[in-house]
């Protein structure tokens, strides 16, 4: 199986648009079976920071159907360390089905008060597990920051070995952690990003900044300014919403790629951004490579109905 595979233009594509445009994607979501996707990038770097720091004990952050979280639980699973996650929100008596998995997989699951959440590594919460374990190493929400980042540097250069002859580049954000990473590589092409949040359009300079952290002095701001495409008006309704428009898309895009699943949150989104912009024929290149992010776990927090990979 080849990690890159063809995109299908759904239905409604204009004739144009398909004779135009050569879509592709690298299939993220098939690595890794039991943690697909970026964020098992995301963690590479923590972990091998973790084992330099002789750490027994790793936690983190996320909420309640976080795909990081999920990551988290199964990437640990095999390794020596007691694994610990601190929960946005009360726990419920039913656990949603990702913090089910890490019940399972032996993760500590801690709930938190949504204030004591937002203050993060500031929060009593963590003074009290830093107290209770004596060791802990801590990776940030969604495994971000520079040693996220880092992993998904590695990534872009794996991607790009097995094919770098695209035009562009496009990838789906919510830190922006993912995006960094591939921008810092050298041979990544113009990368198109596309948020998953409602109203940050300032996450362009965290991107960017992170991103010239990590290129050393290979590449200069203004090089990689020129490569970064940041799209924040996407987002359908908000982080993890679906407008009617966008669950129509979904609909045919998955009649017509059925092998080809997109997530719920993120890769939903980017995709039909793209699709609409060649649809239009105003989509600037030839060849796209979509790096799909993994993800599809999430789409157990929503119902049959708005899933168009359940058929019932
Ligand atoms: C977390 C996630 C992203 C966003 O990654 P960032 O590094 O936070 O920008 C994109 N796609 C999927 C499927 C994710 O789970």
């Amino acid at each position: 199986m080849s990690f890159i595979q063809p995109i299908i233009l759904p239905a409604y594509c204009q004739q144009s648009s398909r004779d135009q445009y050569q879509i592709d994607m690298y299939r993220g979501d098939l690595e890794h079976p039991n943690a697909p996707g970026n964020k098992w990038h995301k963690l590479q770097h923590h972990l091998k920071t973790a084992e330099q720091q002789n750490a027994s004990v790793i936690a983190t952050f996320g909420g309640p159907f976080s795909n990081h979280l999920h990551a988290f639980g199964k990437t640990l699973k095999p390794l020596p360390y007691k694994a610990v996650a601190v929960v946005r929100g009360e726990l419920q008596p039913q656990l949603t089905p990702s913090l089910k998995d890490m019940a399972d997989d032996g993760v500590e699951l801690w709930p938190s008060s949504r204030s004591d959440y937002r203050l993060a590594m500031n929060s009593p919460l963590v003074m009290e597990i830093n107290h209770h374990f004596g060791d802990v190493y801590w990776i940030p929400e969604g495994g971000g920051g520079g040693l996220g980042a880092m992993g998904c540097r590695d990534w872009a250069n794996d991607i790009g070995a097995l094919d770098n002859g695209y035009d562009a580049w496009v990838v789906s954000s919510g830190t922006g952690t993912t995006a960094a990473g591939l921008l810092s590589n050298l041979n990544t092409p113009d990368l198109h990003v596309f948020s998953a949040l409602k109203g940050e359009p300032a996450q362009r300079d965290v991107i960017l900044g992170l991103a010239e952290e990590l290129s050393s002095e290979s590449m200069g701001q203004k090089q990689l300014d020129a490569k970064l495409f940041f799209h924040f008006d996407c987002h359908e309704g908000g982080y993890a919403k679906h407008s009617p428009a966008l669950i129509d898309f979904m609909r045919a895009f998955a009649v017509a790629n059925p092998n080809s699943p997109l997530d719920p949150v993120y890769t939903c989104k980017s995709m039909f951004a793209i699709i609409k912009a060649m649809d239009s024929c105003t989509w600037p290149y030839r060849r796209t490579l979509f790096i799909h992010t993994g993800g599809l776990q999430g789409w157990r927090g929503y119902s049959n109905q708005t899933n168009p990979y359940v058929h019932s």
